[in-house]
């Protein structure tokens, strides 16, 4: 509900008079006690009565919940088996743009990339047909960004390997995401605004797409390339707007600090007596301007992502972003009021050694030292949130495996131990069991398909039906081919019949800098052409 792309989507569709636009959301709570039917919020009408169903995806792991909807709607799960007169089953959002292809048996049509001008153009297509599916599915030919998996017929050699896809419709079947080239054109910024939403407390703005840093293992740098920033003008009014109805002004964007006049935007927040609170800050870019304006705005916890703990792993992902600048912006960000500093970090990373997960300790420990140099007995609360890695399709990093269940939890134990002497220090981690999930769901093609419904059909024993799986038991996909095995470099990947508009030969040659620790500036889009995106 709190997902600004997902309200963006809502209020194009709700102010277009040939559309009737509704939401309807999972339910909370146990399974058991989830009324009989989806309906839709403010209407109230059965899911299966409407045309359409879009699906709105940032996260893999929503995809069994696509199914739980579906089934809750009283629609076949795969759409082979849904009847004509079935709702279309569309879905959208970054977890799909990435790769479809795990949702593929079960969803009729997949928009690809950013939906502004896209889903205008299919709604002008859909609008002089009919509204039964068929109809629906031949406006989406012609449309730029539109996915029919039903045109597809994916072949596997002997091994296993995806070797092609076999074709059958309009064009060549090269799938082109699509992107927004001026984003001041749509303003993104909540909608709706409820206390009991995440982040009900804030209005957040969109403030950027994409980033010009070039993390490697970061699927948001390379998805939305080339990276795009709002205007000051255009984001003014918003936050004007943003400070009648919230204290708190989020602004949401893969790295703030970055943003051109973000300083002053933040002052102007605090100077009007507002929060500003910037999602994601790189320490190199933050500035004494934008550390004073944060402390003066009341923010007393800020977020900054070293990502890796050591200089060596930092230059691996390409980080570009040294231990003294991490310490400076504490000293800075301490200065200026703030009182807590949320560290991201992973494990599991390529090449990682014991020596890069000690350096998160080390560094950990350094920025603590300098908070409590900075001022106050309140001062010096750091959260440490480590992740293990999971690669992302469209990176320099898709080929990579993920590292093993037992060295993830090994590594973060090790960390833990590490940080548990530290006082004021909070520790949280996610579970190398779900990163397993999010991989295999990333990396997965269409076999997967029996792997979801397994994990529809038994929730709460979702890891026990993985675990069954692997080994390739039970006449389905063995998950681990998809999770734990390094794609080659020749190969076939699921997600390559898109194009990607960064080219696959800039992703591995970006591979092999990291394997080098070999650094790549940020991007420069006035001049540079290298990965093809400008
Ligand atoms: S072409 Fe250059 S500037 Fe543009 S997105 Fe690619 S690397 Fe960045």
């Amino acid at each position: 509900m709190a997902n600004l792309g997902f309200q963006a989507v809502y209020r194009l569709l709700a102010a277009d008079p040939r559309v009737t636009a509704d939401r309807a959301f999972l339910p909370d709570g146990a399974r058991a006690e989830w009324p009989r039917t989806l309906r839709s919020l403010e209407q109230d009408r059965p899911l299966a009565s409407f045309d359409v169903v879009a699906f709105s995806l940032s996260f893999e792991t929503d995809y069994v919940h696509v199914l739980d909807c579906l089934a809750l709607a009283g629609l076949p799960l795969r759409r082979t088996e849904r009847r004509a007169d079935a709702p279309l089953v569309m879905a959208g959002g970054p977890a799909t743009f990435l790769n479809p292809e795990p949702l593929a048996e079960f969803v009729d049509l997949f928009l690809v990339g950013e939906a502004e001008d896209m889903l205008g153009e299919f709604l002008d297509r859909a609008a002089t047909g009919g509204t039964d599916r068929a109809a629906l599915l031949s406006a989406a030919d012609g449309v730029v960004g539109a996915y029919r998996p039903d045109r597809y017929v994916p072949r596997y050699d002997d091994d296993g390997r995806l070797a092609d896809f076999a074709y059958d419709g309009p064009g060549s079947g090269r799938v082109v995401r699509r992107y927004v080239e001026r984003l001041d054109r749509f303003a993104t910024r909540s909608e709706i605004l409820t206390d009991g939403a995440v982040f009900g407390d804030m209005f957040v703005l969109e403030a950027s797409r994409g980033c010009e840093w070039g993390c490697r293992f970061c699927a948001a740098g390379f998805m939305y390339r080339p990276v795009r920033y709002r205007s000051a003008a255009a984001l003014r009014p918003e936050i004007a707007r943003g400070l009648a109805e919230r204290r708190t002004i989020g602004l949401v964007g893969a790295e703030m600090a970055s943003q051109p006049g973000i300083a002053a935007l933040c002052q102007e927040i605090a100077d009007r007596g507002g929060r500003p609170s910037p999602s994601s800050l790189k320490a190199d870019v933050i500035t004494p301007a934008l550390a004073r304006a944060l402390g003066d705005g009341g923010a007393r916890s800020v977020t900054v992502a070293p990502e890796a703990g050591s200089e060596r792993m930092r230059r691996v992902i390409n980080k570009n972003l040294t231990e003294d600048e991490i310490l400076r912006a504490a000293d800075w960000l301490t200065a200026g009021g703030v009182e807590a500093l949320k560290l991201y970090v992973m494990v599991g990373l390529p090449t990682e050694t014991d020596a890069d997960v000690d350096g998160i300790v080390d560094l950990a420990l350094k920025v603590r030292g300098r908070l409590m140099a900075g001022g106050t007995p309140k001062v010096g609360r750091i959260l440490v949130s480590i992740n293990p890695f999971v690669p992302k399709p469209w990176t320099p990093f898709q080929w990579e495996a993920m590292a093993p269940i037992a060295e993830l939890k090994r590594r973060l134990a090790r960390v833990r131990r590490g940080l548990s002497v530290v006082p004021a220090l909070q520790v949280e981690t996610e579970s190398p069991r779900e990163a397993y999930l999010q991989t295999l769901l990333s990396r997965g093609d269409r076999r997967i398909a029996p792997i979801l419904e397994r994990l529809h059909a038994r929730p709460e024993a979702w890891w026990a039906t993985l675990k069954r799986l692997r080994g390739g038991r039970e006449d389905v996909v063995d998950p681990d081919r998809f999770v734990h095995r390094a794609y080659e470099p020749g190969e076939v990947l699921p997600w390559d019949f898109i194009d990607h508009a960064v080219d696959k030969r800039y992703l591995a040659s970006e591979r092999r800098k990291a394997l080098g620790e070999l650094q790549t500036p940020p991007c420069d889009t006035h001049t540079c052409h290298v990965c093809g995106a400008c």
